[in-house]
């Protein structure tokens, strides 16, 4: 459940939360013709701060033309409008939700592009898939539900319609008694979580699988090869299989949502407690978004006095 925050803003305006709301024929709740993100802010000693928030509006840009959606506010425009509702909320750490939607008007399956609407929420959002997994693993499922393909709604875009897909094996995995689910492709290769990139440990080296496997261009997910670059960790992106779940030395999760997960088994296949690796790399999450970590001062945006 979602604590209120007294603002959301949208299109340009602060509107108080229980007055947020759209008309009931506003085409993406009909067809997910929508695009969004995912952000979180960390709680710094210089106040909150968010992490690789301009990588972030970016991307949400970069979906919505893909589904030729003109958003009608820039990066710096969306990033001014995050900072001032955490400004306006005074709170600390958040998940920040933007959202690009069409506006009430046309209905069919041919969207109206220029009706644009844009909102951004905020809430307080503690660990996704828990402390405890946090801290000793979580348990995966292979999913029954097949990553959608590339070809099929564009999977390099957090478009709204695509997460139907990702519910799909989230909510299997949790029926089934497991904390989230991992996805593999049309190829039988693996994907990615249903909101998280998946990385294995083989033999000393963090292999993650390519782009091209059709998954999200994480941004968790790029920090950590950076961050594993800078360790030393020999990494790659390589095409996996099933059973190279089952056979990895370590595993783990990345995502904004549930931040760096140690996955301990897949499938009843047991992993084990996180390894060196995974708690280097979660360790280094966790201390650059916490504004420790100079290095990657960079990745961070103080949302700072205004
Ligand atoms: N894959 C999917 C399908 C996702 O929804 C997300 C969450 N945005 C990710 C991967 C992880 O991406 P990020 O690290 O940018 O949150």
């Amino acid at each position: 459940p979602i604590s209120p925050v007294d603002e959301i803003w949208m299109d340009g305006e602060f509107v108080p939360w229980n007055e947020a709301q759209i008309h009931v024929l506003t085409p993406t709740l009909h067809y997910g013709w929508g695009v969004f993100e995912g952000i979180r802010a960390y709680e710094t000693e210089e106040g909150a701060a968010v992490f690789m928030h301009r990588a972030h509006m970016e991307r949400l840009h970069r979906s919505a033309k893909i589904l030729q959606m003109d958003v009608p506010f820039s990066v710096d425009d969306l990033m001014q409008a995050a900072r001032e509702l955490i400004r306006r909320s005074r709170l600390l750490s958040c998940y920040i939700r933007p959202l690009v939607y069409l506006g009430y008007g046309e209905m069919g399956l041919n969207p109206m592009p220029s009706n644009v609407r844009v909102a951004i929420a905020i809430w307080p959002w503690g660990t996704y898939l828990g402390d405890e997994g946090l801290q000793h693993g979580v348990d995966a499922k292979v999913s029954s539900w097949v990553r959608i393909g590339a070809n099929m709604i564009p999977t390099g875009t957090k478009a709204c319609g695509v997460y139907i897909n990702s519910s799909l094996a989230k909510v299997e995995a949790l029926q089934a008694g497991y904390d989230e689910a991992i996805l593999l492709n049309e190829h039988g290769e693996v994907a990615e979580g249903s909101g998280e990139n998946v990385f294995i440990v083989r033999d000393g080296a963090l292999l993650t699988p390519p782009l091209a496997a059709g998954v999200l261009k994480g941004l968790t997910r790029e920090a950590v090869i950076e961050f594993a670059g800078d360790l030393g960790i020999p990494f790659a992106e390589t095409r996996l299989l099933r059973q190279d779940l089952y056979t990895a030395d370590e595993a783990f999760y990345t995502g904004t949502a549930a931040e760096v997960v140690p996955i301990r088994s897949v499938d009843g296949r047991e992993i084990g407690a996180p390894g060196l690796i995974t708690k280097r790399v979660q360790d280094t999450f966790f201390d650059t978004v916490a504004g420790r970590e100079p290095r990657y001062r960079h990745m961070l945006d103080v949302v700072g006095a205004g």
